[in-house]
Formats: structure tokens, C-alpha cells, sequence
């Protein structure tokens, strides 16, 4: 699927027209407002709402917002960089009116992404979104790749009656337990139902490893639409549970100890229509191009980590055998390498096959981090990287001789470590051009100094109900 088209002002074409007669079908559904929805740099989601009459002028000009939420941290405090975080300027907001969905965990929403522009009509180069489109547009154009992708959503749920800032579990049964189902019975079925009536595709929904966890994985789409889906799916699983009483944390540990949430992405290569992760000649069917691919992944994913795990308490989640995938090492169907290389069953490869990257949590912004992936990727197969042995079992019980021969590492174990990793990255900060690049490093940076001092548990209880 091509990439929507960059906004302009005035409106992208026939977009004020669809805007025009959308505003009409959703007043006449009983929606009042609409959701534009964006993700800033430390991966909080931000968003503004019009009424549903000035969707047309939305369409057409864009809502104003200021530039400076792209260096927000997480606790709304605001770092700088040369370009961004100052108190000047306005971009606008244009929603994508084809991901525009009718909310029906919020009565009265609808709820759209939305691409930025400047109030000249040029890209924002702070723009996650933009940057998303650009690598997917110039994947296909330059080596004739397209892509897709899912991110699996895990969430806590706990009772919104507990102590402010406390997470009470508002399950008690066991992990994947029957119990847990049923104590949630109704909240899933309505979170089903609001999925549904979303067209939202949901393969699974499961209760979790950790104390009240569970899990939403969704149908693979084009990159963007699977970062578009990724916010819905969350936007869609916090309302609903907020109508039973409960309160959803997607926070990368939501407790300092124990299995942390992740958002593990699932990814594959194709090339006019088919799937590069099985049929070829490589191990477990892989062609020459997905091993790359794969080897390109591996070779960044202490600079990725900077992006796909942003936050001081992603570094309580990326543990060893925690199922986190903490080693620089790939596996097929291995739940503790950072990438497990899954080649579906029998029957379904061409549709199912894909690699999976498991040092990603819900913090990130899925735009810059399925950008940063796909840029790692693209970099593999144009050098024809070579993808190392495979590793089975859990890395962390190799000892040293044996995980440095195969060049197994230990991912960094702190963000200021990722961050180091990531400012010697050139390729993924020439990827995310510099002004997106540098809010990424001065975001981080803030982070690191906002929980200076602070225990483990205090970093957890500072990020559990931001994310
Ligand atoms: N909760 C684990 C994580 O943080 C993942 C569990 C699983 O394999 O689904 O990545
Ligand atoms: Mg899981």
C-alpha cells in the first residue's frame, strides 16, 4: 500500500470533501468530537479534539500545536535541543481521515492520527509519523521493499480504587490462567466487542505472565497502520477499562520487579507481494535478503534499544530470562534472544513468517521505533550483512568464551548506556535526520536526569500511569 501523502494547506486532495461528508455519518452516529491523536518523542501520546463540524477545517488547514511537545519528557517537564522546545512557533495537525475510527469505548469520539506540517506547508522534521511514511516511500521506491508489521500490546490491570499512584492487581488467578479470564470476563468481552466494532483485527487476547497482565496481539499491515493500530488498540483497551472500574498501565514495569509489559514488534521484508521470510534458500526458509535483513537488525540493536526501549524503567523490564530478549542473538521460535525468527506453521508461511523483535516496550513511539527497525534492515540487505549462527536456549547460560565467539551481548543494561550506543549510530541518526535525532538523544538525556537518585522502585512508580 503507498504511504498517504505528506499534508498541504488547503487539504490534501478530496480530503475536505470526505472530511465534509465523514462529519455528517459521525454527527448522525452520535459523535461529538474527534481525537487527533500523536505520539512525541518519549512516547507519551498527546492529543487534541475538534468538534465533529470542524472536522472539514481540519482537513483542509490542520489544528494548531506547538512544536515544543517533541521535547516533552514524561513527567511534561521540557528539554531543548537547537531546533526544538522553545516557546515559538505553531505546526499543524492533519488527521488521516482513512485511519479515523469511530470510538466505541469512548461514546461520542471518534479518534484519527495525524501527520505535521509547518505553517509553510513543509514537513516538520520532528514528525514520527512523517518519518514512518518516508522510510516506507523510499523502501519501495529505491529498493522495491515493502513491509509488514504488528506491535502485541501488554497491559497491567489494576483497580482504579487502589492508592493514588499504587497499582493494585484486579486479578489474583495464575499466569494464562483460567482464573484471570473469568475474574475479567466482562471487560474482555466488551474490549472484544469495542475491537470489533472498531475494525480493529485482533488475533488473540490472553491473560499474561505478570501480576495483572494481560495481552492484545493484532493482525500484521503496512508499518504505518501498525504504529496507527498499536495507539487505538491502547486508546480503545484504556477506555473500556476505565468504564469497569479498572485502570490499565502499558508502562515498561509497572512493578521494579518481576516480567515487565512489552510491545514486542513483529516484522517482515517482501518483495512484490512476496514474502522474503520464507521459500528462499536461507536457514528456516529465509531468503539471502530476510537474513540479512535479520543481520542488519542485530548488528544495531544496542543504538535501536535508545529508541524501541526509551525510558529509564524500560531498563527494569530488559532483563535476562525474562522473555524481554536481552542478547544480541536470534533464534528461531526463542523467546530470550531479541530476535526470534518465526516461520508459522505448515500451510500458512507465505502469509505468516517474520522476525520478531523483542526488545521493544510500549514507551516507544512505534513511528520512530518500525523507522529505526526498518532502517536497520534496509542497511542489512544493502551490504548483504551476514546473519551469525543461530542461538537456542537462553543466552544468559552461555558462559563468556562461548557468547563472545558467537558474538552474543548483553544489551544495554541503563538508557545513558543505549544512548551512547545510539549517538555512535550514524546510520539510524542520519535515518531520523538530525532534528528528530537529537530530540531523541535530549529527551533520553532528560529522562536519565529526571530519575537521578531514585531506587528501582521509585523509577517504576515514576512511569506506571504515564505510559
Ligand atoms: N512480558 C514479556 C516482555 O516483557 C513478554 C512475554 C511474552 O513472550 O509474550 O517482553
Ligand atoms: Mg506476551
Amino acid at each position: 500500500m503507498t504511504p498517504l501523502a505528506d499534508p498541504v494547506p488547503g487539504g490534501r486532495p478530496g480530503d475536505v470533501e470526505r472530511a465534509t461528508a465523514l462529519a455528517g455519518e459521525l454527527a448522525g452516529r452520535g459523535v461529538h468530537g474527534v481525537v487527533l491523536a500523536y505520539v512525541d518523542t518519549a512516547g507519551i501520546g498527546r492529543v487534541k479534539t475538534v468538534p465533529v463540524a470542524k472536522l472539514p477545517a481540519a482537513a483542509a488547514w490542520g489544528v494548531g500545536m506547538s512544536p515544543v511537545f517533541d521535547t516533552f519528557l514524561a513527567d511534561d517537564s521540557i528539554v531543548t535541543t537547537d531546533v526544538l522546545g522553545s516557546p515559538d512557533g505553531d505546526l499543524r495537525l492533519y488527521p488521516d481521515l482513512g485511519r479515523l475510527a469511530v470510538l466505541s469505548g469512548q461514546p461520542g469520539w471518534a479518534w484519527a492520527p495525524v501527520d505535521r506540517i509547518t505553517q509553510e506547508g513543509e514537513r516538520h522534521p520532528g514528525c514520527g509519523r512523517t518519518f514512518l511514511r518516508r522510510i516506507v516511500a523510499d523502501a519501495e521506491q529505491h529498493h522495491g521493499l515493502t513491509f509488514k508489521a504488528a506491535v502485541e500490546i501488554e497491559w497491567a490491570v489494576g483497580r482504579a480504587s487502589a492508592p493514588e499512584g499504587e497499582f493494585e492487581p484486579a486479578v489474583s488467578g495464575p499466569a494464562y490462567g483460567a482464573t484471570r479470564q473469568v475474574e475479567l470476563s466482562d471487560f474482555t468481552a466488551d474490549l472484544l466487542a469495542a475491537c470489533a466494532a472498531q475494525g480493529l483485527d485482533v488475533d488473540q487476547l490472553h491473560p499474561e505472565y505478570a501480576a495483572g497482565q494481560f495481552e492484545i496481539s493484532v493482525g500484521a499491515l503496512d508499518p504505518v497502520a501498525a504504529a496507527d493500530r498499536s495507539l487505538l488498540v491502547r486508546q480503545t483497551v484504556r477506555a473500556v477499562a476505565g468504564r469497569h472500574g479498572l485502570r490499565v498501565s502499558f508502562a515498561p514495569a509497572v512493578l521494579a520487579e518481576g516480567v515487565g509489559n512489552g510491545g514486542h514488534v513483529h516484522l517482515s521484508a517482501w518483495r512484490e507481494g512476496t514474502n522474503l521470510h520464507t521459500g528462499g534458500e536461507g536457514r528456516y526458509g529465509m531468503t539471502a535478503e530476510a537474513e540479512s535483513f535479520t543481520a542488519g537488525l542485530l548488528a544495531r540493536l544496542p543504538a535501536l534499544t535508545a529508541v524501541t526501549a526509551p525510558s529509564p524503567a524500560s531498563y527494569l523490564r530488559l532483563r535476562p530470562s525474562q522473555w524481554a530478549g536481552v542478547f544480541t542473538a536470534w533464534g528461531r521460535e526463542t523467546r530470550e534472544t531479541a530476535l526470534r525468527v518465526v516461520t508459522g506453521t505448515l500451510g500458512l508461511r507465505d502469509r505468516a513468517a517474520n522476525l520478531e523483535v523483542k526488545p521493544v516496550d510500549l514507551a516507544a513511539n512505534p513511528y520512530l521505533a518500525l523507522g529505526c527497525l526498518i532502517a536497520a534492515g534496509l542497511d542489512g540487505i544493502a551490504s548483504s550483512a551476514p546473519l551469525p549462527e543461530e542461538t537456542t536456549g537462553d543466552p544468559a547460560r552461555l558462559d563468556e568464551a562461548e557468547a563472545s565467539a558467537r558474538g552474543v551481548r548483553r544489551l544495554p543494561t541503563s538508557l545513558a548506556e543505549a544512548v551512547t550506543a545510539f549517538r555512535g549510530d550514524e546510520l539510524l541518526r542520519a535515518a531520523l535526520g538530525p532534528v528528530l535525532a537529537d530530540a531523541v538523544i535530549a529527551v533520553r538525556e532528560g529522562e536519565i536526569a529526571a530519575v537521578a537518585g531514585l531506587d528501582d522502585e521509585q523509577v517504576a512508580a515514576a512511569y506506571r500511569w504515564r505510559y
